[in-house]
């Protein structure tokens, strides 16, 4: 969860200026310096490939901030301040306070949302959604709350529901609006019992998926780990011509797919049949 300070305005590219009143960790800050640091040799790279009138924005620097509200810091020094070094290309890395206002908590005299403030409404939230799932009729998708009818494709979850357990393992469309709930039952669902299998709702793989010609995808997995199917969310697409040492079944850049896959099949289920 990140942090959304209240009452700050993100100005993007610029740096700080000294005396100005940012937000960063749930906590307000005096910019107390700012100085040019030296670009790293990537960041000379980096730099070099932008046009001339941003390359001077874009240069990196150091701050020091110094505390004005929140508990401590844990990187801070005795005078409350941290440093930090901010790289080429960081936008908007220190959202500020207008007019240096900080809205606080009554709570704790903390900058708004306090990390409790923020810590009960997400559970709040985690609560509003289990009440949600409690009103789902028998028959709908929790996704939408609409009937799932048999000329829909679906996607049902066996055994006791697991946000709700009165009810049956629930039902999801599998059109693109409910399939974001339905993965994330999985997710819960997959947890709740060794020995569940994911569907492609949410088997990911850490290799890189190489796309073919002809739309097959190739992939040798990462770190030891077998690929589980080249239809799962990959980390990484390319292009088999971007290979470094080109495509070893010589497929032709003409009329290639890119990084689309052919064959994916419309049911998430059909990879563990
Ligand atoms: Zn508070
Ligand atoms: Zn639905
Ligand atoms: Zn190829
Ligand atoms: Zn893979």
């Amino acid at each position: 969860m990140s942090w959304r300070p209240l009452g700050v305005s993100r100005r993007y590219s610029s740096r700080p200026s000294v005396g100005d009143v940012v937000a960063i960790d749930h906590r307000a800050w005096e910019v107390t310096h700012v100085i040019d640091a030296i670009p790293t040799a990537e960041e000379e790279a980096r730099l070099n490939a932008y046009r001339a009138e941003y390359r001077e924005k874009h240069l990196p620097y150091k701050v020091s901030l110094k505390r004005l509200h929140g508990p401590r810091h844990e990187n801070e020094n005795s005078r409350a301040e941290v440093g930090y070094r901010v790289p080429v290309g960081a936008f908007g890395a220190f959202p500020q306070y207008k007019d240096g206002r900080v809205p606080l908590c009554s709570c704790h005299g903390h900058p708004w949302p306090c990390l409790e403030a923020e810590q009960q409404r997400y559970a709040e939230a985690e609560l509003a959604k289990a009440e949600k799932a409690l009103r789902v009729l028998p028959g709908c998708c929790p996704a939408c709350g609409e009937v799932v009818t048999h000329r829909q494709k679906s996607i049902t979850f066996g055994g006791p529901n697991v946000s709700n357990p009165l009810a049956e393992g629930p039902t999801y469309h599998l059109r693109r609006r409910c399939r974001q709930g339905a993965a994330e039952y999985e997710e819960k669902w997959v947890n709740d019992e060794p020995g569940r299998k994911r569907s492609l709702l949410t088997l990911w793989c850490e290799g890189t998926l190489i796309v073919h010609g002809d739309g097959s995808g190739e992939c040798f997995g990462a770190q030891g780990q077998e690929c589980p199917s080249v239809y799962a969310r990959h980390r990484a697409h390319v292009a088999c011509y971007y290979q470094t040492h080109g495509c070893g079944r010589e497929c032709s850049r003409a009329g290639h797919p890119g990084t689309r896959l052919a064959g994916r099949p419309d049911d998430p289920r059909a990879v563990l049949r």
